[in-house]
């Protein structure tokens, strides 16, 4: 039968910049079908080991397992086969293609078919696909409509969407809430869980609202200066000093 979650290991993970270690000796495992948060200051590395993780970038030295295979020389292309999705702190989507568009063309780019002639030549399945992804995400309404004259939010839900839509088992949302106010994060942090609930997904999301973080994260890692600082439950990085001193308390 088909696997429904994996789990996913970093394993002493070194990334440099020029003289900037982005990622400094980071091992860290995330269990099959936990939901997990990522914090840490800005420039602590955090884009960076999704980056890492998703095959954006090579690192230095280290290893990235999926289920305990090292996926570290594989393409990005082959861990989205894999089963790594990621959406970005910047939605990357065509602006000027419609929602149901996007959708089509990340299915039918991933059954391996260039994405930008999937609108016009969409493959058998992938308006299937792109139909249920936007019923499961709450885009269905808008399915029409070109991503450019989108709304914040439902530019960030398209991004996941895309991600979804590629059936990871692993997925990464780099801070899902970014640029958004109150309300709508919470809306937005509602759905991603209800995501997480339903697809039984390992989901791994970067946040900076810490009412969030200790609200839905089930286990929390803290980066800082590429080095992991901290990780435990929330109750632990609530009261752990190093966390405190180094981010909590600002
Ligand atoms: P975070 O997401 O936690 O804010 P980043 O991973 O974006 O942090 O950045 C970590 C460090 O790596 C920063 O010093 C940043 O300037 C550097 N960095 C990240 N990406 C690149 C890149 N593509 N080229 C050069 N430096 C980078
Ligand atoms: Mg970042």
């Amino acid at each position: 039968a088909e696997q429904l979650t994996m789990k996913l290991e970093v394993r002493h993970l070194t990334k440099t910049f020029g003289g900037v270690r982005a990622i400094d000796d980071v091992s860290l495992a995330f269990p099959s079908g936990s939901l997990s948060a990522v914090i840490g200051p800005n420039g602590a590395g955090k884009s960076t080991f999704f980056n890492l993780i998703s095959g954006a970038f090579a690192p230095d030295s280290g290893e990235v397992l999926l289920d305990g295979e090292d996926v570290v020389r594989r393409s990005k292309a082959e861990r989205m086969q894999l089963g790594i999705g990621r959406a970005f702190q910047v939605a990357s989507c065509f602006p000027s293609m419609t929602v149901a568009e996007n959708l089509m063309a990340a299915v039918t780019a991933h059954l391996g078919q260039w994405g930008n002639l999937a609108r016009r030549f969409p493959l058998p399945g992938a308006r299937e696909r792109a139909r249920e992804v936007m019923e499961l995400v709450g885009l269905s309404h808008i399915a029409d409509v070109e991503a450019a004259i989108l709304s914040h939010g439902d530019q960030k839900l398209l991004d996941i969407a895309i991600a979804l839509a590629l059936e990871p088992k692993v997925l990464l949302l780099d801070e899902p809430t970014a640029g958004m106010g109150p309300d709508e994060r919470w809306g937005m942090i509602e759905r991603v869980r209800g995501l997480w609930d339903q697809q039984k997904l390992t989901l791994v999301f970067i946040e900076h609202d810490m009412d969030i973080v200790f609200q839905v994260a089930s286990t929390i890692r803290v980066l800082c200066y590429g080095r992991v600082l901290a990780e435990g439950t929330p109750d632990e990085i609530r009261n752990n000093q190093a966390v405190i001193d180094a981010y909590l308390g600002k």
